[in-house]
């Protein structure tokens, strides 16, 4: 069967951590295509502190244009209401149905993903690897899955990412201090971010 991997994430900005990671996720994982898929309205976060969706999403197809591997969906940010992950798997089923799915997202986040909405259903649709930054320890959280979840056990992996000591957070502390971010992320994503302002004082409210 053919293998689907999903990026889910805010990406605000992409990166060279989050590109790398996917890259890497689909040679390993021999995934087909990666499918980049921002999240309109994150469950457990205050959305006055994140760029508009609109500005994400042309911040990711700028990133990925050269990738014939890799593509964008607006999914979840044309749906209203919060982005659950189970809502969103259950759409990607229909649309792929000779594919079997891989969510690659965070490693810090994945460690959560028993408080997500509907997490049994989650996991019976897909199977999970968390892109995880130099020195991350996953073991704690691998042992919690084999005593407490044995549901779970052998569909979460988890995947090193040296690239990923870049982070969304650093990107727009530097813009703000005016620091440099030149070849932490693509170009075409830095001169996006300096045409619209973004993650300055001015342009925060964009
Ligand atoms: P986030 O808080 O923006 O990120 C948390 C950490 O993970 C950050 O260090 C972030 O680094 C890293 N990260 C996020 N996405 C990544 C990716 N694709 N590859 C590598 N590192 C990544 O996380 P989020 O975006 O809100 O959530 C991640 C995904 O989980 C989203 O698709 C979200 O919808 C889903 N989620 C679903 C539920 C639910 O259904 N209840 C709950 C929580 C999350 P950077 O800042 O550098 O990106």
């Amino acid at each position: 069967m053919n293998r689907l991997g999903i990026m889910g994430g805010t990406f605000d900005p992409i990166h060279y951590g989050h590109l790398v990671g996917a890259e890497m996720a689909r040679s390993k994982f021999n995934l087909s295509k990666v499918l980049f898929i921002p999240s309109g309205t994150p469950p457990h976060k205050d959305r006055s502190d994140i760029s508009a969706a609109g500005l994400r999403y042309e911040m990711i197809e700028r990133a990925i244009q050269d990738n014939p591997a890799f593509d964008i969906s607006a999914i979840e940010l044309e749906r209203k209401g919060p982005s659950y992950t189970v809502d969103t798997l259950r759409v990607l089923r229909e649309d792929w149905p000779d594919h079997e799915l891989y969510f690659i997202t965070g490693s810090d986040v994945l460690c959560e993903i028993f408080s997500w909405h509907e997490v049994e259903e989650i996991l019976k649709m897909t199977e999970f690897i968390g892109a995880a930054r130099p020195g991350f320890d996953a073991s704690d959280f691998l042992l919690k899955v084999h005593q407490e979840h044995p549901e779970a056990q052998g569909r979460i992996h988890y995947l090193e990412v040296p690239a990923l000591a870049i982070s969304s957070t650093d990107i727009r502390a530097r813009v703000k201090l005016g620091e440099p971010i030149r070849y932490l992320l693509p170009e075409p994503v830095r001169l996006f971010i300096q045409d619209h302002g973004l993650y300055t004082e001015e342009g925060s409210a964009l």
